[in-house]
């Protein structure tokens, strides 16, 4: 089977480091290694439509910043297509039929879309596009046939909806057009839901506790020293928390060997460092700046990377329609898959056309037949005007 990668962002800013931990690093690596046959990163402008339909120009603007930090962290045009989802129309006739297929309860019962709810203050009036948002992204992964879905942990109830859809409609239909999908999570438990700067349970950019890949090191470094850490630890010398400790959680998916030797030859690793903050005696200061030069370091490529990629914008534009028209032609195979499978492709089912006609000449027949028995037919009188 071939394999193949469906994954995305919500262009509703630009991206943050939790995104980048979170799937985006894994994708450039997944590209780069070359197992895979096919990437399609799916920029989610509908999507994001969903809870923003009343700001459409900030979807508008943040197509090109999310495609910015995507070629900036090293997606390749010529290895993975970037594709803008609202110009699938294909994605929106999957889901309409999708629809059919999962109940209210089903999607009322979903962890992820609770919270988001709850997190947006949407109370009792959720648009129906938000509600629905699950079985959307079904259409985009199955379109694709992709098998394999690189995301943060908030996406597993996403891919457990779509697995769902997928048995259905297979089973539904009597067929395996559908594939089901893997999500394949970060290897570190850090990179899995990383919190934001305020300790909150998740960078988000609706929460405004980000660190943005494009920030300038001075946003990072104040974004760094003014960062939540263990309430407890007043003095150096009071032993600390590290778990749910935000500056430790993004050295666990930052910090690597060659940084300690770098920016703190004291420590060997990690652990080390941990060991010495439970113990008392390691101030946040002195933690915070080993951060901030971790962060320095893995951003600065990045940054000016988008830099010059940022001085021509045709070329992302470029960029996007080609990704865009190649995996249409992709979404409207699935699509007519799906409609056979369906077996509403009506003016291709030569089937159908035959079998209702042998219907309509057998139904004649035996009209005639009835009429026959019943004795010859009255000439039909012509009205006279
Ligand atoms: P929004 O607030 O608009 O929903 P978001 O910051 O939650 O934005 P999405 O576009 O919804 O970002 O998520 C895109 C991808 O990034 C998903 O794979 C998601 O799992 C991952 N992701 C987002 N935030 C984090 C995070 N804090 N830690 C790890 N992964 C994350
Ligand atoms: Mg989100």
């Amino acid at each position: 089977m071939r394999k193949i990668i469906l994954t995305g962002d919500r262009p509703t800013g630009r991206l943050h480091i939790g995104h980048y931990v979170g799937s985006l690093r894994r994708r450039v690596e997944l590209q780069n290694t070359g197992g895979f046959d096919e990437i399609n990163i799916l920029v989610a402008d509908a999507q994001a439509l969903t809870d923003n339909a009343d700001n459409p120009e900030k979807v508008r603007r943040n197509i090109v910043n999310v495609t910015l930090d995507y070629l900036a962290a090293g997606i390749d045009p010529a290895k993975s297509r970037i594709v803008i989802q609202s110009r699938i129309p294909e994605l929106t006739e999957l889901t309409f039929y999708y629809m059919n297929l999962v109940t209210v309860a089903r999607l009322q019962r979903n962890p992820t879309v609770k919270t988001e709810l709850t997190m947006r203050g949407f109370g009792s009036s959720i648009p129906v596009g938000f509600f629905c948002y699950p079985i959307s992204q079904a259409a985009d992964i199955t379109a694709f046939k992709a098998t394999t879905v690189p995301a943060g942990e908030d996406q597993e109830p996403m891919l457990e909806q779509t697995r769902e859809i997928v048995r259905s409609f297979n089973h539904t239909y009597q067929c395996d057009v559908l594939v089901e999908p893997e999500i394949l999570l970060p290897q570190n438990r850090a990179s899995m839901r990383l919190p934001g700067i305020d300790g909150k349970e998740k960078m988000s950019k609706s929460l405004s506790n980000a660190i943005y890949l494009s920030d300038e090191p001075e946003d990072i470094r104040k974004k760094v020293m003014s960062m939540y850490t263990d309430p407890d630890h007043l003095r150096v010398e009071d032993p600390g928390r590290v778990e749910g400790n935000p500056v430790f959680i993004y050295l666990d998916a930052f910090a690597k060997p060659e940084h300690f030797a770098e920016f703190l030859p004291e420590y060997h690793d990690l652990n080390e460092l941990k060991e010495h903050y439970r113990r008392g005696g390691l101030g946040d200061v002195k933690v915070k700046k080993f951060l901030n030069n971790v962060l320095q370091s893995t951003l600065e490529p990045i940054r000016t990377r988008r830099h010059e990629y940022e001085k021509d914008i045709a070329y992302v534009y470029d960029v996007l329609r080609k990704g865009t028209d190649e995996a249409e032609q992709e979404a409207a195979a699935t699509l007519s898959e799906v409609k056979n499978a369906m077996k509403i492709n009506y003016f291709d089912d030569k089937e159908l056309i035959l079998e209702q006609q042998k219907e309509f000449d057998e139904a004649a027949k035996e009209r005639a037949a009835a009429q026959a028995a019943k004795g010859p037919r009255q000439p039909h009188r012509k009205k006279e005007q």
